[in-house]
């Protein structure tokens, strides 16, 4: 067991269990024992398969962090976007109200216009009317340019946060492309025969690559099938299809018709 895999004793002896139990499940009789003394080693060899498998990992995790801020960036501006729409037509209708008030103060004045004199306590009123509205029309100038302001930074941000996002999808094509599945041996049941063909004694089943517990399980199931003697199956969704052999594999871990009828062919008993 090469610990650069990431796996302890524990891990190990379960994902074995793990596949055993998928074929005693299956057929319902007890076809494996645990021998530390006499049974034939399951190895774990780490190489550039496996380096290959983790760094693809790394990598895929770190761009989908990635992601994740950019989300994060993106709920952010558009916060930012309905504040700034929130802001704009209350300002519509403090602008609205501001007409309406400054038409009405125009109107009163002009009709004073027409008079030969206006009294003090009316031409006061009519002054201090006049101061309000100049200092709430500031106030609206004044909020009508920050809002622009604000409108445009949000643009700016928007348009950088749109190439951030092309970039992200950018880097995502080109890591699956720098790390296209090729069709590695993930696994491989050894079994050394005499040159007339008679088994020797010693076998083994060797690991180099997985992607996940699941795959492993799926990888494992497939290799105690060689040692029970199994043949690959034709059948592409048995799990002794050649392809559940290979780096990248997907499928479900099950054992199928296909592989109980080669095992039948082979222990006519169960
Ligand atoms: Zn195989």
């Amino acid at each position: 067991m090469d610990s650069q895999f990431g796996l302890s004793r524990v891990d190990v002896l379960r994902a074995v269990q793990d596949a055993v139990t998928l074929w005693e499940d299956a057929t319902g009789a007890d076809l494996f024992i645990h021998d530390e003394a006499s049974g034939f080693p399951i190895a774990f060899v780490y190489d550039g398969r496996q380096a290959t498998a983790q760094e693809r990992a790394r990598q895929r995790s770190e761009h989908r962090a990635r992601r994740n801020r950019i989300d994060a960036q993106q709920q952010e501006l558009e916060a930012r976007t309905r504040r700034i729409v929130d802001a704009q037509e209350s300002q519509r209708q403090r602008l609205a109200e501001y007409n309406e008030l400054a038409a009405s103060h125009n109107a009163v004045v002009q009709r004073w216009n027409l008079a030969t004199s206006i009294p003090e306590p009316i031409l006061n009123q009519l002054t201090a009317a006049e101061d309000r509205l100049m200092l709430e029309e500031a106030r609206l100038t004044e909020e009508g340019r920050k809002l622009e302001a604000a409108g445009d930074s949000l643009s700016e941000d928007a348009a950088r946060f749109r190439s951030t996002v092309e970039e992200h999808d950018r880097m995502g094509q080109a890591l699956e492309r720098v790390f296209a599945a090729s069709p590695v041996l993930a696994a491989r049941y050894l079994q050394l025969l005499t040159p007339d063909g008679r088994p020797l004694p010693g076998r083994e089943i060797q690991i180099f690559q997985f992607d996940s517990p699941s795959h492993l399980q799926l990888v494992m199931a497939h290799e105690l099938g060689h040692a029970m003697g199994l043949k690959h199956s034709d059948d592409t969704v048995a799990l002794m299809s050649e392809q559940h052999e290979l780096a990248g594999a997907t499928a479900e871990a099950t054992v199928h018709a296909a592989d109980l009828e080669m095992l039948r062919v082979r222990c006519p008993e169960l």
